[in-house]
Order: structure tokens, then C-alpha cells, then sequence
């Protein structure tokens, strides 16, 4: 049988403003717990909640940047259930009006084509707390800091195929609200957290019953989290069972999923409108003006770093679409002003490394300045790139002698390649009078064999300078030298 997969979207995504959607309070993360939630924040009696307008704004942003309509009026609804860490006993969102309607966001796949992906709304709402389960002793910790942190929830039509696609809407999504600065795009922080539903059928049939596996916060987690419960709604239905309607719950430190909830417990929120906000009414001046200041997009800059810095598009795209990656990368470019160089390593060698630990960029211990300055000394012939690359990994465990400074640790290792052509030239002449039968077989083998077997010299030489002869001189001064025996 031939399994068609069909995924939809529920991206939460934390917004940037510095205080929260209602109230005043600060959304700065890591606050000591429960010294951020206001009054306002936990709904206590007497308060009322004001809308903050950067939070709208911000809402709008995204709106416009995938072509949405903006809801000129739009609307708060209070989802009323009770959980320990919303203690106001319901969420403040929109359900009928949402702020921004349709528009679509357009993925690029593995051979090259385009597919878009639409969107179905995108409302904006107050994120609840966080029960903390770990360190407790048996019991759960309570932090309210996160209340009333704004959010916009994106959510998309089921318009994906498999879990590639998925990835790719998601990093796409990633890149276009950290390019708007809407968001810090920071998953470990939970700045962007994924709902995907997923469900499978027979070409050509019916949408099949979903499931939807809830708050995955990392990309690795919602690929196996997708390709794991397409594995298990196919399973299921060839061994004659049937997909139920749940939610679910995917643990990625153990790679296991389990229901939470079906349908038929499935909560009724009572939705209804909040009584202690407006409606919200905007006017198209408002939408035109922020329309004329929306900074650059992920598409756009694509285009520019294949032009400004005449990358190939694989390499425009992986360092345009995402904002922090654009950033560290140019950032990199203008303090060693050699932009393929800094390419090759950010997308190498830092990428390896960031992706090993699980890490995003603005985590990265060696900043762009710092791969700036190693990069200038491959520029100048201070070390090969072989040394280089024991120098970034000195500077990435940045606890050596020397931390995070290339040219430090350049120097307290001895590393430096030696250009000098005299003692190059020097090395050459040793290796070749001592390989008279090489150099015979040299002489006497075919042209076009003879590029091959210049590894043999090359490798001799390097051996003779312990490495730290430039290796592109040596290939120059040796073919020289090996023609004038021709
Ligand atoms: P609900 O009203 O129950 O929340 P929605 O229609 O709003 O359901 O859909 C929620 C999400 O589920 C959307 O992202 C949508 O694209 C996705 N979705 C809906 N039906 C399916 C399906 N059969 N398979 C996969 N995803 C689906
Ligand atoms: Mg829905």
C-alpha cells in the first residue's frame, strides 16, 4: 500500500516585547521564579488587563510578512481551564477574530523546488506558567515568571508531507520571526514551541483521523517525534487497528511517546469573549506603516548574500534564512573580509560543532569576531587550514592556554605554517633526491597519471616540515621543481 502522510502546524511562538501582553511585568527569562507575574499576570480581583501595543504590532509584523490579512478588528476570548500553573483559571486569546488571517509561508525542498505551505490564522494570546517537575522530591514547583508572556500561535493548514517538510516550514518559520526581531527564536528557551498534528491514508482517499503531539521545543525533537508516529498510525492500521483522535505526549530523552487525551475527554473551554478587553480596531494607515519599516526577509537576504557575496544558493540559504546565522556570518565577514572563507566556516566547521552539542549560534562560545580573527590568519598564510582547525577546536574548549584567541593559541602551540618559500624550496629539494625511483616512475609515467602521484612528494614534504609547511606552496614549488627534471 502506498502511505500518504499529512501534516499540520501549531507553532507558539514567544514574542520579543520587554513586558508582558497585559501588564507591566518584565519577560526577561531566567528571573528568579515567581518574580515576575504581577497581579494582572494571575488575574486577581480588581485588576484589569491592558493590551500592549508592541505585542500587536510585533503580531501584524508577522501578519505582513507572509502575506496574511490583518484583521482590522479583532477580538479577546477568555479558554476557561483549570491547570496549577494558570492560576487566573483561564487564558486570555483569540478564537473567532484572530489578529491575522491566511497567508503562507514557502519551503524549499530537497530537489530544489518550492512548495507552499499555507497558513490557517495566526492569533495572538498570553502564554500560562511552567510546573517544573524535576528536583522536587515527589512533588511539582510552580514558576509563574512565564504568565502572561505574549504569544503568537501560528497555525497551519495540513499542508505538509513528511517530516522534511515539516522541518523545513518550521526552520523557515524560525528565520522569518527572528528576521522581523518578533522573536529571540531561542528553542532551548522555549521561544518557539511546535503542535504537530499528523495523520496518514491511501493516495487519493479522505483525510485520515489525526493525533496531535504537543510542545515539541527543539527541531530533532519534532522529526522524530513526526516520523515516529507515522511509523505508529501505519503499523496500527495494517494490523487492522484504527487511529484515535488524541493528544499526545513525545519525550525526546527517551524517544518515546504516549496518549494523553483523547477526544472524548478532550476539554470543553467554554470559550467566551473577554469582557475586560476591546475589541481591537486598527486602520490600514497603522498597517501601511508598519508595512514600509519590516526589515529584510530570509528571501531577500537569500538573494543578497548570493549576490553581495557571490555564494551558491545552498550556501545563501543556509546562512540567510535564519537571522543569528545571517548576523554571526556578516558580522564574521566584515572583521576578516573574506566572505567565502567565512562561509566555508560557519556552515563547516562551526555548524558541525553547534549541531554535536545541540546548540544554536547565539550559543556559540567562539563569537564571530573571534572566528574573524583565526580566519585572517588563514588569510595570511599564518597557519594551513589543518592547524586551523586544531586552532577553532582550542578556541571552542576556550579552557587552554591561550581561551578563546586564535592568535594566542597560535602561539603557544608553535603552530605557525611556515611560507617562507627559501625553506620550502629547501624541504623540496631534500624529498626529491631522495626519491630517485618516485621521481623515475614521475618521468617516465603518462601525463595524465602524473598529477596523482604527486601525493607521494607532497605527503613527504609536509612530514619533513611536521606539518607546518604552507601547502600550497609546496605544490607550487614542487611542480616547478619536478618540471625542470622532465
Ligand atoms: P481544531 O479545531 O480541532 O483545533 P483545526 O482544524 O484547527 O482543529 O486544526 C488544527 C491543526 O491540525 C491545523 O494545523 C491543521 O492543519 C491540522 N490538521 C487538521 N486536520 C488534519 C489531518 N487530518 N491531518 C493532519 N493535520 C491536520
Ligand atoms: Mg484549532
Amino acid at each position: 500500500m502506498t502511505w500518504e502522510t499529512v501534516i499540520g502546524l501549531e507553532v507558539h511562538t514567544q514574542l520579543a516585547t520587554k513586558t508582558k501582553i497585559f501588564s507591566g511585568a518584565s519577560t526577561q527569562f531566567g528571573a528568579e521564579p515567581n518574580t515576575q507575574a504581577c497581579a494582572i499576570d494571575l488575574a486577581m480581583p480588581g485588576t484589569l488587563p491592558v493590551l500592549n501595543e508592541e505585542a500587536l504590532r510585533m503580531a501584524v509584523m508577522f501578519g505582513l510578512a507572509i502575506d496574511a490579512d490583518i484583521g482590522k478588528i479583532s477580538a479577546f476570548e477568555r479558554k476557561n481551564y483549570f491547570y496549577p500553573d494558570l492560576p487566573k483559571g483561564y487564558q486570555t486569546t483569540q478564537l473567532e477574530k484572530p489578529i491575522v488571517l491566511g497567508g503562507h509561508v514557502d519551503i524549499e525542498l530537497a530537489d530544489g523546488s518550492t512548495k507552499t505551505i499555507r497558513i490557517h490564522h495566526a492569533h495572538l494570546e498570553e502564554d500560562a506558567g511552567k510546573s517544573l517537575h524535576e528536583d522536587f522530591h515527589g512533588m511539582s514547583g510552580i514558576d509563574l515568571n512565564r504568565a502572561g508572556t505574549p504569544l503568537i500561535e501560528i497555525v497551519s493548514e495540513p499542508d505538509m508531507n513528511n517530516a522534511d517538510e515539516a522541518l523545513a516550514f518550521a526552520k523557515k518559520l524560525h528565520g522569518i520571526v527572528t528576521s522581523l526581531n518578533i522573536c529571540d527564536g531561542i528553542m532551548a528557551q522555549g521561544s518557539m514551541r511546535f503542535d504537530v498534528n499528523v495523520s496518514v491514508r491511501q493516495k487519493g482517499d479522505e483525510l485520515g483521523t489525526r493525533t496531535e503531539t504537543k510542545n515539541l521545543n527543539s527541531f530533532r525533537f519534532m522529526e522524530r517525534a513526526i516520523k515516529k508516529e507515522v511509523e505508529r498510525q501505519i503499523d496500527l492500521i495494517e494490523d487492522g487497528g484504527k487511529v484515535l483522535q488524541e493528544t499526545r505526549l513525545y519525550d525526546g530523552d527517551t524517544d518515546t511517546a504516549r496518549s494523553m487525551r483523547s477526544k472524548e475527554e478532550a476539554n470543553d473551554y467554554r470559550y467566551f469573549p473577554c469582557p475586560d478587553l476591546l475589541p481591537i480596531e486598527i486602520d490600514q494607515a497603522y498597517i501601511d506603516a508598519i508595512k514600509a519599516s519590516l526589515p529584510e526577509l530570509p528571501e531577500a537576504r537569500h538573494q543578497r548574500f548570493m549576490e553581495q557575496y557571490q555564494l551558491s544558493s545552498y550556501d545563501a540559504g543556509v546562512l540567510g534564512d535564519d537571522a543569528a546565522t545571517a548576523n554571526f556570518f556578516e558580522t564574521a565577514v566584515d572583521h576578516c573580509g573574506d566572505a567565502k572563507l567565512a562561509a566555508n566556516w560557519v556552515t563547516g566547521e562551526l555548524a558541525a560543532k553547534l549541531n554535536s552539542q545541540e546548540m544554536q549560534i547565539q550559543q556559540s562560545p567562539v563569537s564571530a569576531e573571534q572566528l574573524a580573527a583565526l580566519i585572517k590568519r588563514i588569510s595570511d598564510n599564518t597557519v594551513s587550514n589543518k592547524m586551523a582547525r586544531e586552532v577553532f577546536e582550542a578556541m571552542w574548549q576556550g579552557d587552554g592556554e591561550g581561551g578563546n584567541d586564535p592568535d594566542a593559541i597560535i602561539k603557544a602551540r608553535g603552530l605557525k605554517q611556515v611560507s617562507d618559500s627559501g625553506a620550502i624550496e629547501t624541504l623540496v629539494d631534500e624529498v626529491i633526491a631522495n626519491s630517485a625511483k618516485q621521481v623515475d616512475n614521475y618521468r617516465s609515467a603518462d601525463e595524465s597519471k602524473r598529477p596523482k602521484m604527486l601525493g607521494y612528494f607532497v605527503g613527504q614534504i609536509m612530514k619533513a616540515s611536521k606539518g607546518q609547511a604552507n601547502p600550497q606552496q609546496v605544490n607550487e614549488i614542487l611542480l616547478t621543481k619536478l618540471k625542470e627534471l622532465l
